[in-house]
């Protein structure tokens, strides 16, 4: 286990808390005249702290007396409706537990006001987080890395062996500005492209996928779960792994490859090409459809042994299904759900607004990220996919694993 401590941002990475945040901002500013403010408009304002937030729903201009007078409501109200609306993103309590039960220490860092920082971490995560801090008076705010080096230094952490996982850019400058490993995650209050701005290296897109980078995968729990369904089952550490064992298997034979980001960026057409003949549409041939074996990846693979994929023109998903005698499925860590509802899940609302953005398609998933089950002429997923093991018709399916995170 690289990491032996986590810290957390709070809004917008542990808890979702914009309803109530909504809420106070209107509960001080509308009896001054001012509009209500939309939920919306305070995902786009809040950060930074309460007293930004509070400045940017108020006219350029307004003087520091009003904006402390309205901050001082907001506070009033807030501190008694902290709750009414704010509820953990799904999986963010199973995500602490599994690190906590794996004995990570767990801390979280926020810009919001101390004593409402800490009064949510004891409601929602009671046990969980060993050491919370908030905005407090001459301690500067996140980025700058002072809280973070109090936390390492209260923990007895290490940088080296510490991560910070948040859903914005002032969390990836925090992280850096400590000198520990950050991880954006996108299901929060900014959007993957302000995070990879930012200089995320790494990012998650549902908090099992935390567990796994963190954690690691349990290999041996994945080999059963797989070969019980009659898929054959490999893990690599790495990409280069991964690659130099495909071009093992594959060397004399015929190849196809289906549509795939992941294999892209293992650079794998090129690998395999030096040893066997490979075909695919992506480099301008036709999509091959009797090559000896086929080579994709999947949108999700389920920890109990099924693989999802979703898929347009579906000649993915079809020489998934018959055509080729061998079939390997090459997978990043990411593609790793806990079940195959979670994987479905991934492979609708990860997947394929991801690959919507790609293509530049008019979709509404395409515009924000999000299965909206459209019914647009442009709609990219028409077929799901369910592996519950290999079609009869193949001799050989397996399941490539690769300890990195890699395509949709
Ligand atoms: S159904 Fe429509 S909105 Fe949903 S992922 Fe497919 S194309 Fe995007």
């Amino acid at each position: 286990m690289k990491y032996t401590t986590a810290i957390f941002d709070l809004d917008g990475t542990l808890l979702n808390t914009l309803g109530d945040l909504r809420e106070a901002v209107n509960a001080a500013i509308t009896p001054r005249g001012l509009p209500p403010v939309t939920e919306t408009q305070v995902r786009e304002r809040v950060g930074n702290g309460i007293r930004n937030l509070i400045t940017r729903c108020m006219p350029d201009g307004t003087p520091d007396s009003e904006i402390d007078a309205c901050l001082a409501a907001f506070r009033t109200y807030y501190n008694d409706h902290l709750m009414d609306y704010t509820h953990p993103y799904p999986g963010v309590t199973e995500l602490l537990q599994a690190l906590k039960d794996a004995g990570m220490r767990i801390a979280v860092l926020s810009n919001k006001y101390d004593p409402a920082a800490k009064a949510l971490i004891r409601h929602f995560f009671p046990r969980l987080v060993d050491l919370t801090l908030g905005e407090r008076p001459d301690v500067p705010r996140k980025p700058d890395p002072a809280s973070c080096k109090e936390i390492l230094s209260d923990l007895g952490a290490a940088p080296e062996s510490t991560v910070y996982l948040g859903d914005s850019a002032v969390d990836i400058h925090t992280a850096q500005n400590a000198g520990i490993d950050a991880i954006g995650v996108t299901w929060g209050f900014r959007s993957r492209e302000t995070l990879v701005e930012a200089g995320a290296v790494q990012l998650a897109d549902r908090p099992y996928e935390l567990s796994t980078l963190l954690l690691g995968p349990d290999i041996d729990a994945l080999q059963k779960a797989f070969t019980s369904h009659g898929f054959a089952f490999t893990y690599f550490a790495t990409k280069e792994q991964a690659t130099a064992y495909l071009a093992q298997e594959c060397a004399g034979k015929t190849v196809g490859f289906g549509g795939s980001i992941t294999l892209d960026q293992m650079g794998a057409y090129e690998a395999l090409s030096q040893t066997a003949q490979v075909h695919w549409h992506w480099k301008g041939e036709a999509p091959c459809v009797n090559a000896q074996i086929f080579v994709t990846s999947a949108n999700g693979l389920s920890a109990t042994g099924e693989v999802v994929n979703i898929d347009g023109a579906s000649n993915r998903v079809a020489a998934s299904l018959y055509g080729a005698k061998t079939c390997f499925m090459v997978c990043g860590l990411n593609k790793l759900a806990p079940t195959v509802q979670d994987a479905i899940e991934r492979a609708r609302n990860v997947a394929a607004p991801r690959n919507a953005q790609r293509l530049k398609v008019q979709t509404p998933c395409a515009v924000d990220g999000k299965c909206h089950d459209c019914r647009s002429p442009a709609r990219i997923c028409r077929s799901l996919v369910v592996h519950m093991g290999p079609p009869l018709s193949f001799e050989r399916y397996e399941i490539v694993l690769i300890g990195e995170i890699l395509g949709y």
